[in-house]
Parts: C-alpha cells; structure tokens; sequence
C-alpha cells in the first residue's frame, strides 16, 4: 500500500504561507500557557475562528464562488500543520470546514452550497456530525434515528451521543434512517442537515475525564425539518457517510495532538541543559516516527491534488498517527519520571497530566483503531 505514495515535497507557494501563519498565531496565542494551548481540537473560541476568517483562512479550499479561498490541499495542509502544531483553538470551525464544507460542496444541491458554504468561510455557521448514537458508535449501519416524510419535509425521532460541539453548533449533519428497519443495516440510511434551534432539539452537554465539555447527547422529538434538509440522495447515506470519514481521516489531524507537550518538553531540556542518553533516545524516537508519518501525510496530500481518493491510505496514516500521539505523554512521562527528585515547571506538569488523561480518545475519534484495521486489511485484501 506504501508504494502508492510517492515521496513528495510541499510546493514553494504553499511553504510560502506557512511563515504569514506563524506569525499571525505569535501575535494571538503565542502568550498562552502550554497546557490551554494543548486543548487545540477541544478548544472553542469563535472569535479566534472569525479573526482566521477575516484572513481568508477558512473554507480555503472551498471555491471562490461559494466564499472560498479556492486554494488547493497543500495550502490546506500547512494552515492545518501550523494551527494544530502551536495548539489554536481550532474546535469552533474545525467540523464546518474540514467535513461539513467539503461534504456540501460534493452532495448539496446549488441553494444548499450558495446558503451554507459563505457562511462557514465566514465562521458564521458551526456544524456538528450526529452520527453516534447509543449502542450504534463503531456500528454505524444500525443507528435508529428517524426521519420520516411529510407534506412539510421531514418529522425527525432519536437521539445522538458523543456529539463534538453540538452544545455550541448552529447545524448538525445527522445520520438517519428514512427507510426501512435497523435490520436493514445501511440500506435506507440517508442525511439530514438539522437546524439546532428548532423545537423539539434538546442537547445535554457530556463532561470528559479532564472535566471539559466537548461532547454532548443531542435528543430529537418530533423534530420539523423543511424538505431541503436532506443532503445528497435519500438512501444514500452510508456511502455519502463513508466519503465524509475519508475527509475527517486524511490530512495532518491526526499526527499533531500531542505537538504543544513535546514543544514544552523540549524548551525544558534546552533550558536545563539535558543531555542524557535517556532524553536523547525518547528525543530520537518521537522524531523518527513523526518525520515518516508527516511524509506519508504529505504524500496523501498530493493523492488529493491529483484528484485521488486515498482512503484506505488515509485510514493507515490515522491509525499510525494516533499511536504516535498516544505515544508522546507516555514517553516524556517516563523520561520525567526517572528523575523523580527533579523539578519540573508547573505549565509542562499540567500539559502532560491533561494529555495523559486526554490521549486515550485519539483512537476512539473518528472511528476506533480496530475499525480502522478492518478496513486496511479489506482494503489489502487480507479479508
Ligand atoms: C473525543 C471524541 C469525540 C467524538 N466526536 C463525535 C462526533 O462529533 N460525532 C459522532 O457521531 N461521534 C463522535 N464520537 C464517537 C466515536 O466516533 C465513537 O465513540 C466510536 O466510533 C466508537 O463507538 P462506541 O463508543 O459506541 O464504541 P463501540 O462501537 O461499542 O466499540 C467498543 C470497542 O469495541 C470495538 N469494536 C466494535 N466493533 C468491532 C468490530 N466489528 N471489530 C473489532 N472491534 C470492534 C471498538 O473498536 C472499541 O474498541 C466521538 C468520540 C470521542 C472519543
């Protein structure tokens, strides 16, 4: 599978972009304490993803007509490398331009693009994606929300759990089912696109091990969607569902979660000089490891510029990617804690505490890692 993805460089133009970035998340978050900045995906501030949109960094790679930027995969490569790498709080726009963005750009009819598409360029629309549901989350062809079909559009019945940012969204892009019954598996799935406002919308915001809440359980009773509220095909939805996965498991994502500890690592063991062979080879390591997977990141990336569908690509480097950013808290917390007696600045103690507790949801996210592997092995044919 490897041999699909040829060693490629990041064009000069897009390398270019990366130093305007830098600099403009000096200048904004470049004075926050490490372990805020480590939050990044979990981290919602709306200004801070209006002030990118301002610069003409959201939906950038969505086209001009529709309030884009209309840049390709790379530009959309170093933006995303460079946001998570310093820890932005990028949680409030993330799911609206990565997933709901692209998926209404490929699916929507022309009033859905020309009403949705400015607004999330513009951070004026927050999306979430409804596609766990209790006792359906890895099994996705057996979810049981409804939508039914009326003269008015559609009467939407369930609930949805473990739904990123549906307390703070404005639209969630749910998966339901509008024909036959769960033992119909993915047959009669399709998407809704739900106004989080109307009536009938009840969200009960989920605290996580770190007491954050990021997630929620959305509960849906006889919610009136207009007829313009399904996305794409009726009956369409698993393999509508399955493209959009494909957008969320590609990209830089899924490498840089643990960026911000290794940066307050680092700047610790230059400030105190250490050299041992203990620092050296867990230094070595993370290197090696993030150096291979940011070229076959990159090397996904080019797939996406050529018009390709990587997917099965895509879902090795997530899976291979996670377990390097699980990896990073595990490692500097061994190496920090064979010196016991050494003092250790409060900021990294917290970063380092708040991933450990963070880092086992990195291959839950997005579909877990035995999925994962499910679909690399039917994708080499070993099943
Ligand atoms: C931080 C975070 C954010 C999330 N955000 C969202 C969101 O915004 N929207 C959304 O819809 N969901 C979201 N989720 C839910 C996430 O996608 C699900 O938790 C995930 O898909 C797993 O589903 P589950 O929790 O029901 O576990 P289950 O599906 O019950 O799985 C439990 C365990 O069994 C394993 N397993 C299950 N089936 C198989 C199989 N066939 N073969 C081998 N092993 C199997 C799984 O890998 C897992 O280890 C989020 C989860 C987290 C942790």
């Amino acid at each position: 599978m490897i041999a699909t993805l040829d060693l490629t460089d990041i064009p000069a133009e897009d390398e270019a972009f990366r130093a305007e970035v830098r600099a403009f998340l000096k200048q904004t978050i470049g004075h926050l304490e490490p372990d805020i900045r480590a939050r990044s995906w979990m981290g919602f501030n709306a200004d801070f993803s209006r002030s990118l949109a301002e610069r003409g960094w959201l939906g950038l790679t969505l086209p001009t007509q529709y309030g884009g930027a209309g840049k390709g995969p790379f530009a959309r490569f170093v933006l995303s490398e460079e946001l998570l790498a310093a820890g932005a709080p990028v949680s409030a726009h993330w799911i609206a331009d990565r997933q709901s963005g692209p998926l209404i750009l490929k699916y929507g009819t022309e009033a859905q693009k020309q009403f949705y598409l400015p607004r999330i360029s513009k951070a004026e629309a927050f999306f979430c994606i409804g596609m766990s549901e209790p006792n359906s989350g890895s099994d996705l062809a057996s979810i049981k929300t409804r939508a039914t079909r009326t003269d008015q559009g559609w009467t939407l019945n369930g609930s949805k759990i473990w739904t990123t940012n549906a307390q703070h969204s404005d639209y969630m892009i749910a998966l339901v089912r509008t024909s036959g019954e769960t033992a119909d598996r993915y047959k009669g799935l399709s998407q809704i696109i739900v106004d989080l406002s109307l009536p009938g919308v009840t969200v009960r915001p989920i605290n996580d091990m770190a007491g954050d809440a990021h997630f929620s359980e959305v509960f849906f009773e006889d919610v009136q969607c207009p007829v313009d509220a399904l996305i794409g095909t009726e009956g369409d939805g698993w393999a509508q569902v399955n493209a959009e996965l494909a957008f969320e498991r590609s990209g830089p994502e899924r490498l840089y979660s643990s960026m911000v500890l290794l940066e307050s690592w680092l700047l610790h063991c230059r400030q105190t000089g250490a050299d041992d062979a203990r620092t050296a080879a867990a230094l070595g390591t993370i290197v090696s490891w993030l150096a291979v997977l940011r070229s076959l990141s990159i090397s996904l990336t080019a797939k996406l510029v050529r018009g390709e569908s990587p997917a099965i690509e895509a879902t090795l480097v997530k899976d291979l990617g996670t377990e390097i950013e699980q990896a990073i808290p595990r490692i500097i917390g061994d190496v920090l804690g064979s010196t016991p007696e050494a003092e250790i600045p409060a900021s990294l103690r917290r970063t380092l505490v708040y991933l450990e507790q963070l880092a086992p949801s990195f291959s839950l996210r997005g579909g877990t890692r035995e999925i994962l592997r499910g679909i690399i092995a039917r994708g080499l044919g070993l099943r």
